[in-house]
């Protein structure tokens, strides 16, 4: 039986192992199986906002491990279980029940088994630095733009104009940083963005990561405030910066303190695109 509330979900916490019972078994296709538990630490990759890839890890039972070889995010409705691309609705959305889905290979799993989850905790904190990096980083570059806004915008968790909400395309958290795709067109013309604004990459790059070495050397706290312990329960990351509390809505993981880094730094690449023009942020984190 696929739990009512959805999966409780432990890693928001930082958590990486977890005993958990085997809730629902269903076929994933392709020689795999979706193992629904109880509760678990495994982080999967959002349907909608697939930023953070999936945890590596296994789930251990009677001594033996079990490899997960993705974790993909569940929805159902009506009894019936969907997976991953194939969920229509945004994490979190009434009237349908969400859990984490740990695919394996084969159906050595039951209804009723427990297992221990262990999370692969080197990967997992070189994402959490790599999240924890990138929400930063588009703060640091809303500020470094804000000069460049012929109209009012909307603001970003620190109230500067949010470029990064309206241009981003793309997010991906990878170990120890991430990459994010901007597009730079006629809407984010017409909302009052002045483009002459990225003529200077290096110059853009040089003030963001100013301001990321001063918000690193402060070495704030970081916190993930959740509305629950579900999967689908809204979660919310802060982070104390000089002066200021960001707080940023987000179903990742994170670092406990910007102490246990040593940098974040930036670099921008742009290329034309049919209409404008398309800018990358690389953003690399350097763990303590
Ligand atoms: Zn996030």
């Amino acid at each position: 039986m696929i739990p009512d509330s959805g999966t409780v979900v432990t890693y928001p916490g930082g958590a990486v192992t977890s005993r958990s019972t085997v809730r629902h078994v269903a076929d994933a296709g392709a020689g795999r199986t979706a193992v629904v538990l109880d509760a678990t630490a495994f982080h999967p990759i959002d349907t909608a906002w697939p930023d953070q890839p999936a945890d590596r890890g296994v789930l251990s039972v009677g001594g033996a491990e079990i490899e997960v070889v993705d974790a993909v995010v569940g929805a159902a409705r009506d009894g019936e279980l969907l997976l991953g691309p194939d969920v229509p609705v945004r994490t979190g959305t009434e009237g349908w029940v969400f859990v984490v889905a740990h695919l394996i290979a084969g159906e050595p799993l039951a209804e009723g088994d427990t297992v221990e989850v262990r999370v692969d905790a080197a990967f997992r904190d070189e994402l959490s630095a790599g999240h924890t990096g990138c929400h930063l980083a588009s703060l640091a570059l809303d500020a470094a733009l804000a000069d460049a806004w012929r109209k009012d915008a909307p603001v970003d968790a620190l109230g500067a104009p949010g470029f990064d909400a309206l241009a981003i395309q793309e997010s991906r958290i990878v170990s120890l940083g991430s990459r994010d795709v901007y597009r730079i067109g006629k809407s984010l013309r017409r909302k009052g963005f002045d483009p002459t604004a990225l003529e200077d990459l290096e110059g853009l790059a040089g003030r963001v990561n100013e301001m990321l070495a001063e918000w690193v050397t402060a070495g704030g706290a970081v916190r993930i405030e959740c509305g629950g312990a579900t999967l689908s329960d809204r979660r919310t990351w802060e982070c104390d910066l000089p002066g200021a509390v960001a707080r940023i809505p987000c179903g990742g993981t994170h670092v406990r303190s910007l102490s246990d880094l040593t940098a974040i730094e930036v670099s921008f690449q742009s290329s034309a695109v049919e209409g404008g023009a398309e800018l990358v942020m690389t953003t690399t984190v350097t763990p303590a």
